[in-house]
């Protein structure tokens, strides 16, 4: 498929071109999407949990173990040195996804989580100190909370938070003075799990630098539905998972400005990241290696590539517009349900519909959606936070991919009706 390029509407968004996303054969590639489920045709509606990972991906991995594996970055034997070819060739097209000066900037992490967690116990035991501040937002995922927490546990750091509106969108009104002189990180999600709100980021970041403060922007849920340029968002740490981008699990990205990075102590210790060991004293190696002790996840690594190549391949900004109307399709349809309420009610969102039904429990409409082949995600999503914020216990959340239709998520509503007849 070759990328198709086209100017943006009024709302920002490229418009679909007729044939610009072939959804049929683009299904076409995703082995699981053509299997039988509960003798069903699946319909996967929890891609914010995992995407699906098509075929060329799944290809390359496996050429990849089969003909090109061994250890990276140590050995001058050519299969070696091309696996490490291979290896980095992967990082540099994260580099270009992203838009990073430089694939210095690219950290290989787990996902993430892990990819947080260094940023909060590198940057963060460097940097933070008693009495100060960590900003989060009210939309935090855990996996942005719970190590700010533990560095904050242990420093006599305090947590601060942007609070939310019932819409599920920041209220940025005093975010000036939210932003102390205490005030050291801010950690901010780009796109909502639970409510699928596209945050200010870019906005959010020009107000934090003017005080000299850093930004991390968790993308795990942007990066698979939307263009990112990490130069353009000025944003100082971006964090991403391959599993959400049709990629492998085990893999994923902290990028980081190479100032902040440089200056950063290493996290993990051992092999790969070493310059000289000796008993008195052992010396680093430069970025990225000073960041990955071991060895790395080469496969995935480079699955993580290949998943890249593929949206490119597709047009992240034809998959944009796509899910856009694939959402609001989705949106209107599920508004039309009475008992319905949908969490997260912000105008700029993306991808993700999150709804209660009145007296139904979100797993009891899990687990008959799923006899129904109807794949989506129900309880709080790793965010209690924002359940709290919100008023309910949990939700049912479906997610959508540029690989979904129109059909699922007629087949959505149609097991939604289903469930309310079950409890009449
Ligand atoms: N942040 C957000 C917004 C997420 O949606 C997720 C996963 O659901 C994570 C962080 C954690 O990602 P991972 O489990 O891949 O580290």
């Amino acid at each position: 498929m070759s990328e198709n390029k086209s100017s943006t509407d009024e709302h920002g968004w490229t418009p679909i071109k007729d044939g610009a996303l072939d959804v049929a054969a683009i299904r076409a590639d995703f082995p699981l999407l053509n299997t039988p489920f509960h003798g069903k045709q699946m319909v996967y509606l929890d891609s914010a949990v995992s995407g699906q990972v098509p075929q060329p991906v799944i290809d390359r991995m496996d050429h990849y173990q089969r003909f090109e594996h061994t250890n990276v970055h140590r050995g001058v034997s050519t299969l070696s040195q091309e696996a490490t070819d291979r290896f980095e060739e992967a990082r540099e097209k994260v580099r270009g996804f992203l838009n990073a000066a430089s694939s210095k900037e690219i950290i290989w992490t787990r996902g993430t989580t892990e990819a947080i967690n260094l940023v909060a116990q590198s940057w963060g035991r460097a940097n933070v100190q008693a009495g100060d501040e960590i900003l989060l937002s009210a939309m935090e995922h855990h996996a942005n909370i719970v190590p700010w927490q533990m560095l904050a546990q242990e420093r006599g750091a305090k947590i601060c938070v942007i609070p939310m509106n019932d819409a599920g969108e920041l209220i940025l009104d005093d975010l000036d003075t939210l932003i102390t002189p205490r005030t050291k990180i801010i950690g901010l999600i780009h796109v909502s799990n639970v409510l699928g709100t596209i945050n200010p980021v870019k906005e959010i970041i020009a107000k934090a630098h003017a005080k000299g403060v850093p930004v991390l922007v968790d993308g795990a849920q942007s990066v698979p539905h939307m263009t990112v340029d990490v130069q353009d968002l000025d944003a100082d740490f971006f964090v991403f998972s391959g599993h959400k981008l049709s990629g492998p699990t085990g893999i994923g990205v902290l990028y980081g400005k190479k100032a902040l990075l440089e200056k950063m102590p290493p996290w993990h210790g051992g092999g790969s990241m070493i310059l000289s060991v000796s008993w008195e004293k052992t010396t680093y190696i430069g970025l990225p290696g000073k960041f990955e002790a071991g060895t790395p996840a080469i496969t995935q690594a480079i699955g993580l590539g290949a998943a890249i190549d593929y949206l490119q391949g597709i047009g992240v900004d034809n998959i944009a517009a796509y899910e856009h109307e694939l959402l609001n399709y989705a949106t209107e349809q599920l508004s039309k349900i009475e008992g319905l309420r949908i969490i997260g009610n912000a105008r700029k969102k993306a991808s993700v519909v999150s709804f209660v039904l009145d007296g139904i429990h979100p797993h009891d409409v899990g687990s008959i959606l799923d006899h129904d082949g109807v794949v989506v995600r129900a309880g709080h999503h790793c965010a209690q936070p924002v359940m709290k914020r919100m008023g309910v216990p949990a939700t049912t959340r479906a997610s959508f991919a540029y690989y979904n239709t129109r059909e699922d998520v007629d087949a959505l509503v149609g097991g939604i009706l289903k469930v309310k007849g079950i409890f009449g």
